[in-house]
């Protein structure tokens, strides 16, 4: 089991520093907004293999189509690479042809990279593959969201129609109920990440995205963790376990090739 993390980091390399017209303060608060805080320490399953985005998606997303015609969200300026906040707001200075690439080469494609390798070595490993897309969502939607409904459940689980199996959602909706949790599917955000060398052509790889709901676990104002964190940390490591048995097990009836 693959846990991909790509948006826990915070992390603006100084030499990038300059890309942003933000001051300081408006830069920490965006952060604190886009990034999905703490989800590197909540999935983190020591028995799984963990590929976790290491700058912030600021600079450049990874979960974000490599070509802007194919992504809906650059329409909003939030396409790979971001040039408004998620208020709208002018985030960036215009970047030269450049200075785009190299965020592609050094980060973009490198993780992607990375991504593939593991799935290849688990593929020849197991004969199948399984992706765990961990991410956490604001418990108000922001502006930029195309889905503006509230109340937002607890839990939201993306699929994808080729590579997530009905029984790995269905085991991990049911996981998460039985537990409590008021859980939706692909609202308000949808799909799962699979590398777009295999998608849609290897039905070996399977995906499946988990989002958390931030007011679980931390103060959304703050970003400090709040008294529940540990015990929600618990009980995300229980789902992944699960999942991780289920797929190792497979399931009568279901075919995971
Ligand atoms: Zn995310």
């Amino acid at each position: 089991m693959i846990l991909h993390i790509p948006h826990s980091s915070k992390v603006i390399p100084e030499d990038l520093r300059y890309q942003f017209v933000l001051t300081d303060d408006d830069l920490t608060v965006e952060l604190l907004r886009i990034t999905d805080t703490f989800t590197d320490e909540l999935f983190a399953l020591p028995e799984a293999t963990i590929l976790r985005f290491p700058i912030s998606r600021l600079l450049v997303d990874v979960e974000r189509f490599r070509d802007d015609a194919e992504e809906p969200m650059s329409k909003k300026g939030m396409g790979m690479i971001y040039t408004l906040t998620a208020n709208g707001k002018k985030l960036k200075r215009t970047l030269q042809l450049q200075e785009k690439d190299i965020l592609i080469s050094q980060y973009y494609d490198t993780h992607h990279q990375a991504l593939l390798t593991e799935v290849k070595i688990e593929l020849e490993k197991y004969g199948k593959a399984l992706i765990v897309d961990c991410h956490s969502f604001p418990s108000h939607p922001l502006p930029c969201d195309e889905d503006q409904t509230i109340p937002r459940p607890e839990f939201c689980i993306g699929t994808d129609s080729f590579h997530t199996p009905e029984a790995l959602s269905q085991t991990t909706v049911l996981s998460l109920k039985k537990m409590g949790y008021s859980v939706q599917m692909n609202q308000p955000y949808k799909g799962t990440l699979v590398p777009m060398a295999l998608h849609g052509k290897d039905g070996r790889v399977a995906s499946i995205m988990i989002e958390i709901n931030r007011s679980l676990y931390m103060d959304e104002m703050t970003g400090a963790k709040t008294s529940k964190f540990d015990s929600t940390k618990k009980q995300i490591q229980t789902l992944l376990r699960s999942i991780k048995q289920f797929q190792q097990q497979g399931q009568p009836g279901v075919v995971f090739t």
